[in-house]
């Protein structure tokens, strides 16, 4: 496997060269770009150069000539003037016709050996100019025999440029003389250089001290870019031919196509700095992107949430680490999978049939629990919260579900129910205790009943043994009241213990005045040993209450014996107990009036505390099972002052819900 690390270093180390070469390539460019226009520059300025050369050489051949020509002439003319000289007038005309053919003639002399002039022809030179070396020039001449020509001279403002030539003549070997031409070097350089050239140059003829004798510049002053220096091979004279290019050194960018190849190559450059922009921005972004996802993997992979999207289709398109750990299966199994998924519980499978009807339809349960099945069977309990995925146009793609393994979570709710029934037990047993007191107190009354009757039993046969005749029927009524309140024991015993299972009541409808008729007689009993009268106040028509109806009548006789207990210190006129009951729409109510001495207020605030008693002999138990009992049936025990003396008591249960068994008398 290849080091990440590794190759992050190698990717890292080839950026540098990744650029190098693009960037010299470029530089490169730029410099051939630049170095092309350089070099055909200075090709152009050779080749000016070179032309000027060229042209300098043929204007000095042809200046060269032109002496040479008029050197001829001159010789002709000398040979026939040592030989038979002519008739004056036709030395004129041949001398006219010399003047003819070369308009740089100023003047010709015919010098005798002495130097006196035998003929002339021209225009004479202004009295008073100097020759140099006029003297050695002709001398030299003379002795070699050949033709020689003077330094130039007369250059000033009034003299144009002048150069002498002188010709010694020989007449058999014998000097005869010589023939003087004068030249204007100006008219020669106008007459002989043709007008082309000296449109692009200025010409000048400098003697030996460099300074000019003749110019011409028809085209203006040369830019001294392209000069040419060229000696005029003239025997004597040393002049030189200067010219001097009108033209300027080539522009840097002659033409439209170096121009051309200029804008594309900048347009190139701006291109390529324009891509190399966006290639960076690109791999910036690339960059980004990638510690993005690499984020959100680590991310993804530290959630415990697990995560599954799923397309329109309903085929799974992605799932997290969480996810294949919950259900135990690699990704590979479950991407691209559509329903029945391997992790269905088959016990819950038309539940996942059912919602992924939903999905298809394109609805979905946002939340909800589920059961999902581990690839080794265990069943894990999850709670799945489903999101429509939307893509970045805000189209809908599919789903997007989190889930979260619910299992601790549902082991600590089933743990916590353990022992809230474990404490609901406790709490129950620890009040056994009172529970005992509860029994002990209940069982009373009809355990005093039973030894009462008991005791009317045998005072019946007792007199029947004194010879008093029997009375069978006395003794049965005993008798049966008796059973009867021995079989009330026991029903109470497992009404209390109904209570302490915590159980739900044995509720059935029971009717307010079945009830109380059935405690009657022993309230009766009691209310007559205390001397106080009992008065009932039942309307003819009562609903019936779903009530576990030994409860009920235990309620009853705990309230009158208070009652009749609390009236205990009235006068016996006074003592009078009512029982009333009232209905409305939601409760039926049942209300014990008595006319004892009431309630003080520091009584009222502990009256239903188990155990509270301002009685002797009391056990302070009545009102709190009382207040028990009620509550356990859903309804409500209340305590008022008697407006007429006295306290009323009252008890209020709720209706059985319409539709219940129709009302009962
Ligand atoms: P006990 O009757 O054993 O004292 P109860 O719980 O039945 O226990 O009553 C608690 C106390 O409430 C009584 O001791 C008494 O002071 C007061 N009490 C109950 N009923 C009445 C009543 N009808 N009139 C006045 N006081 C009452």
């Amino acid at each position: 496997m290849k080091n990440p690390f590794s190759l992050r270093r190698r990717a890292n180390l080839a950026r540098p060269w990744r650029w190098l070469v693009p960037v010299l390539l470029v530089l490169l460019f730029l410099a051939v770009l630049f170095w092309l226009p350089w070099q055909a520059r200075q090709m152009e300025s050779n080749e000016r150069q070179e032309q000027l050369i060229a042209d300098t050489l043929w204007v000095e051949q042809t200046l060269r000539f032109e002496l040479a020509r008029s050197e001829e002439a001159l010789a002709t003319l000398g040979t026939d003037l040592v030989g038979k000289p002519p008739a004056p007038t036709v030395l004129q005309a041949r001398l006219a016709q010399l003047f003819k053919n070369g308009p740089e003639l100023r003047r010709v002399l015919w010098l005798g050996p002495d130097g006196d002039v035998l003929a002339r022809h021209g225009t004479d030179l202004p009295a008073g100019t100097s020759v140099p070396s006029q003297g050695e020039t002709r001398e030299m001449a003379r002795l070699t025999r050949v033709g020689r020509y003077t330094e130039p001279y007369g250059a000033t403002a009034h003299l144009p440029g002048m150069l002498d030539y002188y010709l010694p003549l020989y007449r058999d070997g014998t000097y005869a003389g010589s023939l003087l031409a004068t030249y204007s070097l100006k008219v020669l350089l106008d007459e002989t250089v043709p007008w082309w050239f000296a449109q692009d140059n200025a010409l000048a003829l400098l003697d030996r001290n460099d300074m000019p004798v003749a110019a011409r510049a028809d085209g203006g002053p040369g830019r001294g870019i392209y000069t040419h220096r060229r000696p005029l091979d003239l025997p004597g004279a040393s002049i030189v031919l200067a010219t001097d290019s009108v033209k300027n050194a080539p522009r840097l960018l002659p033409n439209l196509l170096v121009g051309s190849v200029i804008v594309l190559a900048l347009g190139l450059l701006l291109s390529l700095v324009t891509l190399w922009r966006h290639i960076s921005r690109t791999l910036a972004a690339e960059s980004a992107l990638r510690q993005q996802m690499a984020f959100r993997t680590a991310m993804e992979n530290s959630l415990i949430t697990g995560l599954r999207a799923r397309d329109l289709e309903g085929r799974v398109t992605y799932v997290n680490k969480a996810f294949c750990t919950m259900v135990g299966l690699p990704p590979e199994e479950l991407v691209g999978k559509k329903p029945p998924m391997p992790y269905w519980a088959p016990e819950v499978r038309g539940d996942y049939e059912e919602r992924f009807a939903g999905v298809l339809a394109g609805t979905i349960t946002p939340q909800f629990e589920t059961v999902f099945q581990r690839s080794d069977g265990v069943r894990v309990p999850v709670l799945v919260f489903e999101a429509p995925l939307v893509d970045s146009r805000g189209d809908q793609t599919g789903w997007m579900s989190s889930i979260l393994d619910i299992t601790d979570r549902k082991k600590a709710e089933e743990l916590n129910r353990q022992q809230q029934e474990k404490l609901e037990a406790s709490a129950r047993l620890a009040t056994m205790g009172e529970i005992s007191s509860m029994l002990a107190h209940e069982l009373n009354q009809p355990l005093a009943a039973i030894s009462s009757y008991t005791a009317g039993a045998l005072n019946v046969l007792e007199r029947a043994d004194k010879a008093v005749p029997f009375e069978p029927t006395s003794l049965r009524r005993a008798l049966e009241q008796a059973r009867q309140q021995a079989q009330r024991a026991g029903q109470i015993i497992k009404s209390v213990h109904e209570f302490v299972k915590k159980s739900e009541p044995h509720r059935e409808p029971v009717a307010i005045r079945d009830v109380i008729e059935g405690v009657r007689a022993l309230i009766e009993l009691q209310a007559r040993q205390s001397y106080v009268v009992l008065q009932l106040d039942l309307p003819a028509q009562l609903p019936p209450v779903l009530a576990d109806r030994v409860m009920l009548e235990q309620v009853l006789l705990n309230l009158t014996r208070n009652g009749i207990e609390a009236m205990a210190g009235v006068p016996p006129e006074g003592r009078i107990l009512e029982i009333a009951a009232s209905a409305d729409a939601a409760r039926v109510a049942v209300s014990v009036i008595d006319h004892g001495h009431g309630i003080a207020p520091d009584v009222a605030e502990r009256l239903f505390s188990p155990f509270f008693s301002t009685k002797a002999e009391g056990m302070g138990m009545g009102l709190s099972i009382c207040r028990t009992a009620i509550e356990f049936h859903g309804g409500t025990l209340t305590h008022a002052p008697n407006p007429g003396g006295g306290t009323v008591f009252t008890f209020s249960l709720p209706r059985p819900a319409t539709g219940g068994p129709a009302e009962l008398q």
